[in-house]
């Protein structure tokens, strides 16, 4: 034997893609993402230095700590009703609900536990963070008998998205296919200029729409648990408040950008959130859209400034490491403005903090 053994043809999912669009033809996108990303987080824990990305909770405590707060101080102004739900989807390590549980307990909110988690991996390192959760698929076995406060950080742009293209004879959806080896994108056979909107239908040669036929399935479910047992939700990811044209997908590995068709099941693959869209399905079913902010702007009106002085007064040994934190959480180059935190309402509870004038 010499260097690295061949990828087991079998568990490879590159070569049960190629196999596939070999014998079948081109897949769409959203399958290709789809189950890249299911098979990428069943298959590690990739969240932190050691792995491929960072997110804001894994950054500072008070990222979760702030949105704990928050969800507290909606809670206890709608009269702090019990039981009630935590429901955090896509908890990663588990690092946001421990801490935002942890500063919502000082103000007496003791909510149970609800995570939506697919990964395995990722439910065993969730387990140690926040013993005594209760795990699900989906949001569908989630108890309908209490309001819910609901956190989705970094989960909806791990979603599959589907990308229509405008060719010559009209919108297509983009296909991956095959060049040798290589996956490369083609143009679907079938005509989608049905799937556009009235607006963007007889748009130049070339512009392409991206949707998250996903996440607007998960904003519909969110909204409807909303509107039938009460409560607010906070979604907060990178994307923009207006639908934009243009490709979004990206893939990360090792805290690198890489190329989507490189490895697939092996590298993050996301897109960013159309929060525009997930606001008005959110609104069609009688919940309130708060507003949809940059998150700098949000975590400062929460009070991150105040907190991290606090924090570094105490530990004065790490206040340099509280100030970096701080700044890569709120900084216009930095998260500030690329990440946005949408909430949510249902009708008859208070408006959250950070939104007055969005
Ligand atoms: N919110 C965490 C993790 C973000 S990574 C943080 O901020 O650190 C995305 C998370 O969503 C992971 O926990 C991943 O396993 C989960 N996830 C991705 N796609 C999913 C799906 N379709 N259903 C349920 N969980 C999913």
């Amino acid at each position: 034997m010499n260097g690295e053994a061949e990828p087991d043809p079998d568990t490879n999912l590159g070569a049960v893609f190629r196999r596939l669009i070999r014998n079948t033809g081109p897949i769409s996108l959203a399958q290709f993402m789809g189950e890249s990303n299911a098979r990428y987080y069943s298959s590690r824990d990739p969240i932190g230095r050691g792995g491929d990305f960072v997110t804001a909770p894994e950054i500072s405590q008070m990222f979760g700590e702030l949105i704990g707060l928050w969800l507290a101080d909606v809670w206890i102004r709608a009269g702090r009703e019990e039981p009630v739900l935590y429901v955090e989807l896509g908890p990663g390590r588990g690092t946001l609900a421990k801490d935002a549980l942890r500063a919502g307990a000082r103000y007496g909110f003791a909510p149970e536990v609800h995570f939506v988690e697919a990964s395995q991996a990722l439910r065993e390192v969730q387990e140690q963070a926040v013993p005594g959760a209760t795990w699900h698929s989906d949001l569908s076995t989630v108890p309908q008998d209490a309001p819910l406060l609901l956190v989705a950080n970094e989960f909806l742009d791990a979603l599959p998205v589907r990308q229509l293209v405008r060719a010559a004879e009209g919108w297509r959806e983009r296909m991956v296919a095959l060049a040798g080896e290589e996956f490369v994108f083609a143009a679907g056979r079938q005509p989608m200029d049905a799937a556009v909107p009235d607006e963007w239908r007889d748009a130049p040669q070339g512009t392409l729409l991206e949707t998250s036929p996903g996440a607007a399935a998960v904003a519909y479910e969110i909204a409807g648990r909303l509107a039938d047992q009460g409560g607010a939700a906070l979604v907060i990811d990178y994307g923009s408040a207006e639908l934009r044209p243009g490709s979004t997908l990206q893939a990360v590995r090792a805290h690198e950008k890489v190329d989507p068709f490189a490895a697939p099941g092996e590298a993050d693959l996301t897109a960013h959130v159309d929060f525009a869209t997930l606001a008005k399905i959110a609104q069609a079913r009688g919940v309130r859209h708060l507003g949809t902010v940059g998150q700098g702007r949000w975590l400062q009106a929460l009070g991150i400034d105040a907190r991290a002085e606090a924090l570094a007064k105490r530990a004065p040994h790490y206040a340099q490491e509280i100030e970096a934190a701080r700044h890569r959480l709120v900084a216009d180059d930095q998260m500030g403005t690329l990440f946005k935190v949408a909430a949510l309402a249902a009708p008859g509870w208070p408006d959250g903090v950070g939104f007055e004038e969005a």
